[in-house]
């Protein structure tokens, strides 16, 4: 299996949260940026393989021209072949969508649109320094699924200064009328170096709130008819977002563009963070081969994010050790806390076990 990322590092503006690889540009230097991705793209020494997933996310995609992603992916057709059901994603800001540039997605193959929205409040919209509305996020919403989408994701976020619980519910209750396939809620961590750490340094996440509104979501989705298939991914019947089940299981990736990340063989590679850099030759600026110690690592903290957890067999197929004897008395300990069930095959967290998860994936660190 092989999932393919690229990397759109361009926003209209900055959210106030937001520490990723993005920013403002002017229209040149985005046309420079996508010259140079199509040519890493056409240049990889990766040729040829087949594609299961394609994801093009950021920044903002949405906010450079349709005809730049339509280049992007013939570039991408050209240099692999794309399975007859690869899952191509992108990601969209309400600000930013448009007819004409979900006609382009349509063309460029792409077939399933993520857009984050965030809340349904215009004043949180505001507190955390979007750039859109409420309402515009419904409109866009109905000009996505109008372009002809049928497998639309909504980012929603919780546990951020100020937000109540009420505020919450009706976030989730918007998004649920509208009726998309798949819904992120993801609990905010203020990052360093963001406007929002300097404002909110002392601000103190209310610890028993943030669990109570993570489970009003549970809950809410749940009864609408989405499964939790992962801590913070919910989905209609047949719609998990492939290509990140795919991250989560550690399969082969290749990133391109500004800052991309892969994973080849159990080699971890990235992509300069530096624009002009990336405009240069030299563009890889890390590379490290995995210990097995870090892969076993991953495959469980990856393993148990998702909800059906990680299988015995799988284990030792891919290690050929034994779980209990990798990790001996960690499974059980935290068994007889009630924070992990499993049965013959497999073993995965309870919802005690979620609310406590990075405590339990530190104890599968070797
Ligand atoms: S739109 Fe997304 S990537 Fe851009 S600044 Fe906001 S959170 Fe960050």
């Amino acid at each position: 299996m092989l999932e393919i990322y690229i990397h759109i590092p361009f926003c209209r503006a900055k959210c106030g949260y937001c520490d990723f690889n993005s920013a403002y540009r002017e229209e040149g230097d985005v046309r420079r940026y996508v010259n140079r991705l199509v040519r890493e793209i056409r240049k990889t020494k990766y040729k040829g393989q087949k594609a299961d997933t394609v994801f093009i996310g950021g920044g903002t995609p949405s906010f450079i021209k349709g005809e730049y992603i339509e280049e992007i992916m013939s570039a991408l057709s050209e240099s692999f072949i794309l399975a007859n059901d690869c899952e191509i994603s992108i990601e969209t800001n309400p600000d930013s969508v448009s007819p004409e540039k979900l006609k382009a997605y349509k063309r460029a193959g792409i077939n399933r649109v993520s857009m984050g929205v965030q809340a349904f409040q215009n004043k949180n919209l505001k507190l955390l320094g979007r750039i859109h509305t409420a309402e515009r996020a419904e409109e866009a919403f109905h000009i996505i699924r109008e372009a002809g989408f049928d497998n639309i994701n909504l980012d929603l976020m919780f546990s951020y200064p100020t937000q109540t619980l009420e505020d919450w519910e009706k976030t989730l209750a918007k998004a649920i009328s509208l009726a998309p396939e798949h819904i992120s809620a993801y609990s905010l961590i203020i990052e360093e170096n963001t406007p929002f750490y300097k404002k909110y340094k002392n601000y103190q996440t209310n610890e028993d709130l943030d669990r109570i509104m993570y489970r009003k979501a549970n809950e809410m989705l749940e009864a609408a008819g989405y499964h939790k298939y992962e801590i913070s991914n919910f989905a209609k019947a047949g719609k998990r977002c492939r290509h990140n089940v795919g991250y989560w299981k550690r399969y082969n990736y290749l990133g391109f563009g500004l800052s991309a990340h892969s994973l080849y063989d159990n080699v971890r590679f990235a992509n300069t963070d530096d624009f002009q850099e990336y405009m240069g030759e030299n563009i890889i600026s890390y590379e490290e081969k995995l210990r097995v110690k870090d892969i076993i690592g991953e495959f469980m903290f990856l393993g148990l994010r998702m909800t059906e957890g990680v299988s015995f067999d799988e284990f030792r197929i891919a290690f050929n050790s034994d779980i209990y004897e990798v990790f001996p008395g960690v499974i059980e300990k935290y068994s007889d806390l009630g924070l992990i069930e499993r049965d013959e095959k497999r073993l995965w967290l309870t919802e005690k076990g979620i609310d406590v998860s990075n405590t339990i994936f530190s104890d599968f660190l070797l």
